[in-house]
């Protein structure tokens, strides 16, 4: 599986405010490009921080995008991943429409009520890790279900531990001209942070794109 983490942040690293609102970041011209990464993908995995936070969607905007997977023969729009330990995911939830299948990743500390109204709800429920999901066996499943373009799309927590467990192949950042603040906003890693060996990266190119910078990095030894 080739993982693709793509998020937009302030220019002083922040994804939100404190009060960990939606925050338009990026333009209209970033908006199409996380468009067709999004059309090029077979999933687009969040957090369950992000789903509560944000309530998204996860879909395609653009109909030309959904056509053009069609005429590849996929579905319209690609599959959508929450990564959810306990099963906190509001069952009224966007991402649990029918718009798209939608995987929620639990761990065994999702109570078996929780299980069965999530997969009610129709979604299709994956069990992988004791107290939290485990990533690398979350995401062999996935394979398993034929997802070999993964992107995500945050937040900081998940994006932490999907570097921590050497999951990242490639990182895109959209850095937009404003500054955020706050200690306790999130970032685009968060997690314990790290200390020993932190992941280090290439950086493969640099573009202007709307009034902000798109950096894309290929994650070192991957
Ligand atoms: P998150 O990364 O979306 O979700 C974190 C949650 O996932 C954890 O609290 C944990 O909750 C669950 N989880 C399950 N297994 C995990 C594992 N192995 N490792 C880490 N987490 C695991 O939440 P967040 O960091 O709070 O980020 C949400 C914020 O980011 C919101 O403010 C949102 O607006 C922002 N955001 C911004 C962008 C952007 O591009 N600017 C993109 C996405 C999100 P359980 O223990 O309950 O499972």
């Amino acid at each position: 599986m080739h993982v693709v983490v793509n998020a937009a942040m302030s220019a002083d690293g922040k994804l939100s405010t404190r009060r960990r609102e939606q925050v338009r970041i990026s333009g209209s011209e970033d908006f199409a490009r996380v468009d067709r990464l999004r059309a090029d993908s077979d999933a687009v995995l969040v957090g369950i921080g992000t789903v509560l936070a944000d309530d998204p969607h996860l879909t395609l905007d653009d109909a030309d995008l959904r056509e053009q997977r069609r005429a590849r023969d996929e579905p319209a729009h690609p599959a959508r991943v929450v990564v959810d330990s306990t099963g906190r995911i509001p069952l009224d939830a966007r991402i649990l429409d029918d718009a798209a299948t939608t995987y929620v990743l639990l761990s065994n500390d999702a109570s078996e009520e929780r299980r069965a109204s999530i997969d009610a709800a129709g979604a299709e429920v994956v069990v992988a890790g004791e107290d939290r999901v485990s990533l690398p066996a979350a995401l062999d499943a996935l394979d398993a279900h034929g997802v070999s373009e993964l992107m995500v799309e945050g937040g900081g927590e998940i994006i932490y531990s999907l570097f921590a467990a050497d999951l990242v192949d490639e990182l895109s950042v959209y850095v937009g001209s404003l500054v955020l603040g706050g200690r306790d906003a999130p970032t685009l890693v968060d997690g314990p942070g790290f200390v020993d060996e932190p992941p280090e990266l290439s950086l493969r190119d640099v573009q202007r794109v709307d009034d902000g910078v798109l950096l894309r990095y290929d994650v070192r030894g991957r």
